[in-house]
């Protein structure tokens, strides 16, 4: 007989793995089919931004994640942005995710993939209701209204097996066999542009760079790339580098000088050994929809892009993030099918704007900027554009706020979207990411949030707090009271009750309690 799940998981990337070890921490039983044993060593996905770092703080492996970084601390996780090459007058150090820090409990954190991957797995190992397969692959999958049967194969083996499963989530990146099997389409941008992206070591490189103040990236914008990036990134300081950047069509691991390419780019000589050569497409493409039946897709099976900005993994870990409590409350009995939909009616209209928006907005940007401006053309007019960039991309990083303001599951304002784009601020807002404050007893408020939703109550009265109590108590819900004065920061949320749902975004706050608290908590789960 096949042996049951209650989730079953294709893909162990990163993102497949987060989603094991947040369902595995929610009590529910998951399989996990990989069919890598080993780790990839390509250094990507090293950008982890300050909510990245709140998920591992919630999955109680930051501090192990911090220790695995490779670059020296502090060392800016930021970059410099040049014109024409790393030798040019034209550059400037824009500043990066560190500005939206304040609103986030967490900061930032660079190491490449593989490391936070390693992470991740080891903390998996620790959850006995996680049952990972490496080396096992995923065939193919049914469904009906009963649940989810998954054919596996032992790589290299003979070892055959089925799975079956409540749910199933694809995890399983760009090139997704889940989102295929269940017939979602993908749409976006192809530029039809092929990139490389290479490994290597040169000290000689870090040497070279020693003009600018300490980066971690490098970019070099020229007119004939339409806004595509020359961008070079540092593994540790002083001699690991990734390189991606555009080349033409039919380029191979043989038929072009990769080593005169980077040195062309950074502008001088340099010695260096290179440790792998890969291609990908440039393409953003996003998923129609991330749900069909019991199965879901999240991560790059849901949408993939140009790694420009950092907002893969990123992206990733908060899809599975915003979809792993919506899983549990179904499966414990006080969620419902409809608050299983709105992590599709949640996420991917945010994707969909960041890679609209965001990623090939930012590459529209440039190309813009590019064909306008010239210092060869008019040296005056492209120097004081140059120096105006700076300040569009702290716009773009300050604007860049995910909410789900007009999510079926979240008592928003009248007319409310769900966006990619907002603002950062302290006021608790419904369909917005809560900000940290510090609570009397010296801790922080996100250190008081459990797995559930939880009630922040600074300053209300005990009556509107028992509505709250009262109403979880009837629904069947978790729900945790954190009682406090409204003052000593907290005032910052503008309001006295605060409902946080178990992704640490608000669902509804205000002075008063709401008219019906039962009605607002069964709104919050879609009863
Ligand atoms: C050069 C580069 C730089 C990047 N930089 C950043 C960055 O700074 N910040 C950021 O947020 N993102 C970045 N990204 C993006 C990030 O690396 C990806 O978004 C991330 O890997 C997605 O994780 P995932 O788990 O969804 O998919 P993947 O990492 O692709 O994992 C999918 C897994 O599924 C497995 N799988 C597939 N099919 C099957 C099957 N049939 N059976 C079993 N297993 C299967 C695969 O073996 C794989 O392990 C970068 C990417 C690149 C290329």
């Amino acid at each position: 007989m096949a042996k049951r799940y209650q989730v079953i998981i294709i893909g162990g990337g990163p993102v497949g793995v987060g989603l094991a070890v947040n369902l595995g921490l929610r009590g529910i039983s998951v399989a996990l089919v990989e069919r890598r044993v080993g780790l990839s060593n390509i250094p990507k996905g090293q950008n982890l931004s300050p909510r990245t770092l709140e998920h591992f703080y919630f999955w109680g492996c930051v501090d192990q994640l911090r220790a695995e970084r490779l670059m020296p601390r502090p060392y800016p996780i930021s970059g410099i942005t040049a014109y024409g090459s790393l030798m040019s007058d034209y550059w400037f150090a824009p500043p990066q995710r560190e500005i939206v820090r304040p609103y986030y409990f967490q900061d930032v954190e660079r190491l490449p993939q593989y490391l936070s991957e390693k992470v991740l797995r080891a903390r998996m190992e620790t959850l006995p209701n996680v049952e990972a397969r490496f080396g096992w692959r995923a065939l193919s999958l049914e469904q009906d209204d009963k649940g989810v049967r998954l054919a596996i194969s032992e790589e290299g083996g003979s070892g055959r097996e089925t799975l079956e499963g409540d749910y199933l989530v694809g995890c399983d990146g760009a090139r997704s066999q889940t989102r295929e099997q269940i017939g979602i389409d993908r749409g976006g941008a192809d530029y039809d542009q092929l990139m490389v992206l290479a490994v290597f070591r040169s000290r000689e490189l870090h040497e070279g760079l020693k003009r600018f103040p300490g980066r971690s990236t490098y970019n070099v914008l020229r007119p004939e790339y339409k806004g595509y990036w020359q961008f070079f990134g540092r593994i540790d300081v002083g001699e690991g580098w990734f390189f991606h950047a555009p080349v033409p069509a039919g380029t191979t691991t043989d038929n072009y000088d990769f080593h005169g390419l980077i040195q062309n780019v950074a502008g001088f000589p340099f010695k260096a050994e290179f440790d792998h050569v890969g291609f990908w497409d440039l393409r953003v493409a996003v998923a129609e929809r991330y749900q069909l039946g019991r199965v879901f897709i999240a991560g790059d099976a849901a949408h993939s892009h140009p790694p420009y900005g950092g907002f893969g993994l990123n992206n990733g870990l908060e899809d599975i993030v915003n979809l792993g409590w919506k899983l549990e409350a179904e499966i414990k009995g006080w969620g419902s099918d409809k608050l299983l939909q709105s992590y599709s009616e949640e996420r991917h209209p945010i994707f969909r704007e960041t890679g609209e928006d965001f990623i090939a907005g930012r590459i529209e940007w440039d190309r813009q900027f590019l064909e306008r401006y010239n210092p060869e053309r008019n040296r005056a007019e492209f120097e004081r554009a140059w120096a105006e960039r700076k300040e569009g991309i702290s716009d773009r990083l300050m604007t860049y706020e995910p909410n789900y303001e007009g999510s079926p599951v979240i008592a928003g304002p009248p007319g409310g979207k769900t966006t990619a784009h907002g603002e950062h601020m302290y006021k608790a807002r419904a369909g917005h990411h809560l900000a940290p404050q510090p609570l009397s007893s010296g801790k922080n408020v996100f250190e008081e949030l459990g797995q559930g939703f939880a009630l922040l109550a600074f300053g209300a009265s005990d009556a509107e707090i028992g509505a709250f109590t009262d109403a979880a108590r009837s629904l069947n819900l978790p729900l945790k009271v954190i009682r406090d004065t409204q003052s000593g920061g907290r005032e910052a949320y503008e309001a006295k009750l605060t409902l946080v749902r178990p992704d640490q975004y608000v669902v509804w706050a205000g002075d008063n309690g709401p008219a019906d608290a039962k009605t607002l908590l069964s709104k919050a789960v879609g009863r």
